[in-house]
């Protein structure tokens, strides 16, 4: 028997019951004893066309009720390595963006006095911010994987500094990450202007468009991306769930034609393992636009992924 917290069985008890936790664990109060937590962001505010982000952790969680322990392509075995709670939500405040993020930002710096690593269910992309906010304080400028249809890399929306768009251009002014180590995913179809990638690429992010990853395997990208990172330079990774296609994930805000695949969007995870991998987050599901509960049953999916390629994760 492990003495780490272990996913409670569709043996003990039907899936589709009892407590309503991400992968089944246990809910904690507090990160004491944890490596890794589960905390849910359910802000939807900073959405630029439809909302209901707000519900992705919910439904997350409750998708995540099919996810099992073992990874079975990859022998990877995340419960066996690492003590996996559910920390819950943040109490936000949804009548106020500003507000929201210095609410997150302290939540996450309280969070990271422990050595709990945090992989966050969104909500929408702006909830980023303040988690990188937290992290950088903690680990210095970080390298960044960030799988997208949109660069997020906007000056402003509607005179607004902080949206679900801008985020990424601010992190880069406020020196959370490091551009040069910053890789940008399935970027595409249509933009504000048309050098809208360029603010990014002139800071030396690596920008693959969504045309780039057409009809073949990423794992050579990630390979690429791995030596230029070196193994102990802390990365985060952020998977805006619209950087894949609609075909396979809908249920978002901001759809665009001609994504990634699923198995584009596993080979991104996949590739992290052997980096640094120091927190991550699965955000902009939109249970309403979800009909089917199968882009937030993927999204719980691509956090397993995110657990099976943290460093310290046993194979068999
Ligand atoms: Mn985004
Ligand atoms: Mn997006």
């Amino acid at each position: 028997m492990s003495d780490k917290n272990q996913p409670l069985s569709g043996n003990d008890m039907p899936r589709f019951a009892g407590q309503a936790s991400m992968f089944r664990l246990p809910t904690h109060e507090t990160p004491d004893g944890l490596d890794v937590g589960i905390v849910g962001v359910p802000l939807d505010i900073g959405t630029s066309n439809r909302v209901g982000a707000r519900y992705g952790p919910r439904q997350i969680r409750a998708e995540s009720v099919l996810v099992r322990p073992y990874g079975m392509a990859t022998g990877a075995a995340p419960f066996d390595s690492f003590n996996v709670g559910d920390l819950g939500d943040v109490a936000l405040n949804t009548y106020n963006l500003e507000k929201s993020i210095d609410i997150i930002t302290a939540h996450y710096e309280a969070l990271l006095e422990s050595h709990v690593k945090t992989i966050s269910l969104g909500g929408d992309h702006t909830v980023a911010l303040p988690i990188l906010r937290a992290q950088a304080k903690k680990y210095g400028p970080l390298a960044v994987i960030h799988v997208d249809a949109h660069a997020d890399m906007n000056d402003a929306m509607f005179g607004e500094p902080v949206t679900h768009g801008t985020i990424f251009r601010r992190a880069i002014e406020e020196q959370l990450i490091d551009p040069e180590l910053m890789i940008q995913i399935g970027l595409r179809a249509t933009g504000y202007a048309a050098e809208d990638f360029d603010w990014a690429k002139d800071r030396g992010v690596q920008v693959v468009p969504a045309e780039d990853c057409w009809y073949q395997s990423l794992a050579p990208l990630m390979d690429e991306f791995r030596k230029k990172v070196g193994p102990d330079q802390p990365v985060y990774l952020s998977f805006d769930i619209d950087g894949l296609d609609p075909s396979c994930a809908p249920g978002t805000g901001t759809p665009e034609p001609g994504g990634l695949t699923t198995s584009q969007g596993i080979e991104i995870i996949r590739g992290a393992s052997g980096l640094n991998l120091i927190g991550a987050d699965l955000v902009e599901v939109s249970p309403p636009y979800d009909t089917t509960g199968n882009t937030a049953l993927l999204a719980a999916n691509l956090v397993f992924e995110m657990l099976c390629a943290l460093p310290g994760c046993k194979r068999s």
